[in-house]
């Protein structure tokens, strides 16, 4: 495959009858999808766009599908935003991105104007309902020849990493880069052509979703569900009603959800083949709660936006508390976390490494932090980790969320793991505070399950039993809700706001 049209273009030519997208009551064919992204690349180049930067504003939907395959038969490069975003957060985004032509919904476009406009946008076309063009209007066009293919060395697209740890960066892929993640995801989550009903949660700015929900699903000429808010009771029940047989889930918290959804006990989830997540660490009690449940084990891949995916938990080889081993094509290793340079063996956590085909090329407009993350070829990740003999890797946690209590480490995974275990708890984020006496102590903020009774005391005492005593939270907050980042991930910023609100 040459470029990441290939893979609708081959669904086109061996499935074009299939249904590709099934949204509210429309089932969109392949080859309609291909004549309606066609049509609306004809239109973009007319606007200017090839070689461009084209921003695609629009929530999991056909219509997102369509606009960021159309932008490629424009020759254009798509950028990739959450469209929730209020407008005061994609100031800085258009900023970075400098698009010539966004894409939104027709709701989004009145407060977006202007300050698309005064940041050198030239224009902004609304899709979808209500919009300027929609997916009717763009299937009635005349079907004229697909303009010319891209280069595997153009930039197929701009996305932005999680901003997890500090603002977000934006990171650029080649086609032919776009094309070896579409591949490696194929072998960390296999999946049957033309066979599969998908059904996506993740957001498609975000890397996840983008290969699992825009590229992955057409690789495999599956039918796909594009599902744009995350409510768990009608997830369960789409998953039911359609017989979905590969969930595009994400971090544990989603799962989490679903087997808490009250339509969850009475759902027949028997179709399930694939259940995918990343992006977050994955509590080992959570994986094996969903497989007893369900019956179809959760196979986690580990990605970063740099770079997805870079290991994937192979099915008949799953080991528990593992991300799996480096894909074919990966090259991994674990280096010293001080400088970087020392090739450490087998279980020896250090920071982890890697370098293949699929890694970017450095980060838009910041060379300093492209530096630093990108030595002599390889990306330094940033996470911690080890592999043991066979090759797999386990994930410590990442290097920024270390907890030093009186001169020791501690990962919050472990103490999360600790804390999900018990029955009451239903969600639980781990940090560190600052300590006036240790340097930082470790503070964990927990969600309660429903009905639960427990006490923070009996939480307190379940991890004294498990724990060593510098790693035993010296407090326990209970929430209504861990804040999530856009990507669903544990917001640690968000959370230590809530713990200066609390006067820590
Ligand atoms: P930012 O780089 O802006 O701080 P981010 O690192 O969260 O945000 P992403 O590129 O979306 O942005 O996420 C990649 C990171 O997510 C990895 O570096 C790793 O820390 C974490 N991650 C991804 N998959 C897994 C997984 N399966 N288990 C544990 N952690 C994971
Ligand atoms: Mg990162």
């Amino acid at each position: 495959m040459q470029h990441a049209l290939g893979f609708l273009e081959r669904a086109v030519s061996t499935a074009g009858d299939r249904a590709a997208l099934l949204q509210d009551g429309l089932a969109l064919r392949y080859d309609a999808f291909a004549a309606a992204a066609a049509a609306l690349g004809r239109q973009l180049r007319a606007l200017g766009a090839a070689g461009e930067g084209v921003a695609v504003l629009l929530p999991n939907s056909a219509e997102l599908n369509v606009a960021v395959h159309a932008v490629w038969y424009a020759s254009a490069k798509a950028v990739l935003f959450n469209p929730a975003y209020p407008v005061h957060e994609l100031v800085p985004l258009l900023g970075d991105a400098a698009p010539r032509i966004v894409i939104c919904s027709a709701d989004a476009a009145a407060p977006l104007r202007e300050a698309a406009t005064s940041l050198g946008v030239a224009y902004l076309l609304t899709l979808g309902m209500h919009g300027e063009v929609t997916l009717d209007e763009l299937s009635a066009r005349p079907h004229l020849a697909p303009p010319p293919a891209p280069h595997p060395s153009d930039v197929a697209v701009l996305l932005y990493t999680g901003g997890t740890t500090g603002i977000a960066k934006g990171v650029e892929h080649s086609h032919a880069s776009v094309v070896a993640m579409v591949e490696a995801m194929q072998l960390a989550w296999p999946t049957r052509y033309a066979t599969e009903t998908w059904l996506n949660v993740a957001p498609s700015f975000h890397v996840y979703g983008f290969l699992m929900g825009l590229m992955n699903p057409v690789a495999a000429a599956a039918t796909l569900i594009p599902v744009a808010r995350f409510k768990p009771d009608l997830v369960v029940d789409a998953l039911a009603s359609h017989r979905v047989t590969v969930f595009a889930g994400g971090p544990a918290s989603l799962y989490g959800a679903l087997l808490a959804a009250e339509t969850f006990p009475s759902a027949d989830l028997s179709s399930l083949r694939v259940c995918a997540a990343g992006g977050a660490p994955f509590p080992v009690e959570l994986l094996a709660r969903w497989q007893r449940a369900v019956g179809c084990a959760i196979r986690e891949a580990y990605g970063m936006t740099e770079m997805a995916p870079i290991t994937g938990n192979q099915h008949a080889t799953l080991k528990s508390g593992s991300v799996g081993p480096a894909l074919p094509g990966v090259e991994l290793s674990i280096v010293d976390t001080e400088l970087g340079t020392h090739v450490l063996g087998a279980g020896a956590a250090g920071e982890v490494r890697v370098r293949g085909a699929h890694l970017f090329r450095g980060y838009r407009g910041r060379a300093d932090e492209t530096a630093a993350a990108l030595r002599d070829g390889w990306l330094h990740t940033g996470d911690i980790g080890y592999l043991d003999d066979d090759g797999y890797l386990f994930l410590v946690d990442r290097k920024k969320d270390l907890i030093l209590v009186g001169g020791f480490n501690v990962y919050p995974r472990e103490v999360e793991e600790v804390l999900i275990a018990h029955d009451a708890v239903r969600e639980v984020a781990v940090l560190g505070a600052p300590d006036a006496r240790k340097g930082e102590a470790v503070v964990a903020f927990v969600v309660l399950a429903k009905d639960a009774t427990a006490t923070v005391d009996d939480l307190h005492r379940h991890c004294a039993e498990r724990l060593v005593t510098y790693k035993v939270p010296s407090r326990i907050e209970l929430l209504d809700a861990v804040p999530r980042t856009a990507a669903n991930k544990t917001d640690r910023r968000a959370l230590r706001a809530i713990l200066g609100a609390l006067g820590a």
